[in-house]
């Protein structure tokens, strides 16, 4: 690491000198600029918070009553002699990735983000940068994902063939984010819509800030009679607990499906114990991260959490400079460890 670096690794987290700040830290800091609302990346006890506007409420929602500054997506804010900006995402709302500019020097921490349209937040912008830290979760070749619009054709195939059967459909998948996003996906006329407590906590954030999502139930409040059109969308954590069997109607108990980045992989579903996976990510595939590199032009990418050996491989062949934070994000939501639990190897191409 150079002494000039803008970003540099500290035992509390990613930190900015010339700003004296820190981006997404683990420990308690003094200042932290936070990226999105996703638990590894947000955590409590910083004494003052900046982050997007847009991610306002579902940062509140998360984290209760934090000391928050907010900035519109490219409003740039001096602090000490950094001048700091937060630019679209594109992997949850509010997401940003953390522009930071110093004596003509500009480095970009992308955060967690996708390039795949998702009607629930703003759409990923490439920003100009020297050196780009960026995440790696699906940072391998196999990972390419369809469509979104041909999987959410696929969602609403396969939940119209069970309420034809009269099964409720249930997809497990991350309360804040992934669910959202499956919302405002589907086909609201094949039938009612039933949510976990923990997505709809979420959905109110949502709604309050100003994204459109089909009206939902909890599912306490609908009737048993229409259980066989419902789908139900629930945390993974709810998907094995006796939570599921109260979807059980005369034809049958629920289908159950998973919707992940990791639903690419043979087997995945299958050692899940899931009836149907669909493969639905909010983080870059490999041609998303290798696109989205490209266009920051950076001499220099520095890959924080995420298959780092592979992308690294491949940015040193084509001339780059690369490097490593070791991080601690990763420890949640679609990052988390079921993604080390499959066996990927068979599928990884040399
Ligand atoms: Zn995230
Ligand atoms: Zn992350």
């Amino acid at each position: 690491m150079a002494a000039d670096d803008l970003i540099v690794l500290r035992p509390e987290g990613l930190y900015c000198p010339a700003g004296d700040l820190f981006i997404d830290p683990w420990r308690p800091v003094e200042r932290a600029v936070i990226t999105h609302a996703h638990a590894d990346h947000a955590r409590r006890g910083h004494a003052r918070y900046l982050a997007t506007r847009a991610g306002e409420n579902v940062l509140r929602a998360r984290l209760g009553d934090i000391t928050l500054e907010t900035l519109d997506y490219g409003e740039r804010l001096r602090i000490g002699e950094a001048t700091v900006s937060l630019h679209p995402a594109g992997h949850v709302l509010g997401s940003a990735q953390v522009r930071i500019e110093h004596r003509g020097q500009v480095w970009v921490a992308s955060g967690d983000y996708k390039i795949a349209p998702d009607a629930t937040c703003a759409a990923f912008e490439p920003v100009r940068a020297h050196v780009f830290v960026t995440e790696s979760t699906f940072g391998l070749p196999v990972y390419r994902w369809p469509a979104p619009e041909a999987v959410f054709a696929e969602i609403n195939a396969w939940w119209r063939t069970n309420a034809e059967a009269g099964r409720a459909s249930v997809i497990a998948c991350y309360a804040f984010g992934k669910a959202q996003r499956i919302l405002a996906g589907v086909d609201a006329s094949i039938g009612p819509i039933v949510v976990h407590g923990a997505v709809a906590t979420l959905d109110r954030a949502y709604a309050a800030s100003g994204v459109a999502l089909p009206a939902t139930h909890l599912a306490t409040e609908i009737e048993r009679g229409a259980l066989g059109h419902a789908l139900v969308i629930a945390p993974p954590a709810a998907t094995s607990a006796t939570w599921i069997r109260r979807f059980t109607t005369r034809a049958g108990p629920p289908e159950i499906a998973f919707a992940s980045g990791w639903m690419r992989l043979r087997g995945a579903r299958r050692r899940g114990g899931y009836d149907r996976g669909f493969v639905l990510s909010d983080h870059a595939d490999w041609p998303g991260l290798l696109s989205a590199i490209e266009a920051t032009g950076a001499e220099r990418v520095i890959v924080t959490h995420g298959y780092e050996a592979p992308l690294r491989r491949y940015l040193e062949e084509r001339g780059l400079q690369s490097g490593r934070f070791e991080t601690q994000f990763g420890g949640s939501e679609e990052e988390a460890a079921e993604g080390e639990a499959l066996d990927h190897s068979a599928e990884v191409s040399p």
